[in-house]
């Protein structure tokens, strides 16, 4: 089985969910006492949201390649990025190195394929909803996707960088977001698109009248058949 590298921090929060997951899948998958090998670069989150909110994805794309050139150095086999906002800069951190990245609006767009669905709701960051290099790579799939309105968007937002990232997980923001979940079904979505990593600690399926989404889990899980195809 290959090494996977990840690039976490982003937030440790659900860094920690991908380590779990990993494991868990790899465990399923092998039997036995295997766990998954992979190698963990964990960054300040403090840096990349305050280049975030000066808007500068040059120096936050330069920060993360040279953190996953690092690990490509040290060993990882294929790479992944465990945030969907930051793959804003994937471009840059593709360039950096020579082993895949591996998409994570892909592995989302896969599974939303393969359940046959064609429209999906989108909730994760403003800079994720609201940006074009998210909903294209979805919509490369086939896939329309809706994304809530402007005060909806900003209060997702606003759950994820005040609560989510910090460990905060309520009932009441669960209810806010299973409210815009709500609209964006009576809008036409067939599924929703999870598309934070934090929000799948918040949200689950039993908050959404159409299946969901969780990018965390299916990265981790895209990630482990790829590194386990390798022994095929
Ligand atoms: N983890 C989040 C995401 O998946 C947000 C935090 C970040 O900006 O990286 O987009």
């Amino acid at each position: 089985m290959k090494t996977i590298g990840m690039l976490g921090g982003m937030s440790w929060e659900s860094t920690a969910l991908y380590y779990r997951l990993a494991n868990e899948r790899v465990r399923e998958r092998r039997g036995g006492f295997h766990s998954a090998p992979l190698l963990l670069d964990s960054v300040d989150f403090a840096e990349i949201e305050e280049l975030q909110r000066r808007d500068d994805w040059a120096a936050a794309g330069e920060l993360l390649a040279e953190r996953a050139r690092r690990l490509e150095s040290i060993g990882a086999e294929l790479l992944l990025i465990c945030t969907n906002t930051m793959h804003l800069v994937i471009d840059r951190i593709e360039d950096a190195v020579g082993i895949p990245v591996l998409h994570i609006a892909d592995a989302v767009g896969e599974a939303i394929t393969a359940d046959g669905l064609t429209r999906v709701g989108l909730l994760g960051t403003a800079f994720t909803m609201e940006q074009p290099f998210y909903r294209d790579r979805i919509g490369a799939h086939g896939i329309d996707v809706l994304v809530p309105d402007e005060a909806e968007r900003a209060a997702v937002h606003r759950i994820i960088y005040d609560e989510l990232v910090q460990g905060i997980v309520t009932d009441a923001s669960r209810k806010v977001l299973s409210g815009i979940v709500g609209g964006l079904v009576d809008r036409g979505a067939q599924g929703i698109v999870l598309g934070c990593t934090e929000i799948e600690l918040l949200v689950t399926a039993a908050d959404s009248p159409v299946p969901v989404f969780p990018s965390a889990a299916l990265h981790i899980h895209a990630a482990v058949e790829a590194a386990l195809a390798a022994d095929a």
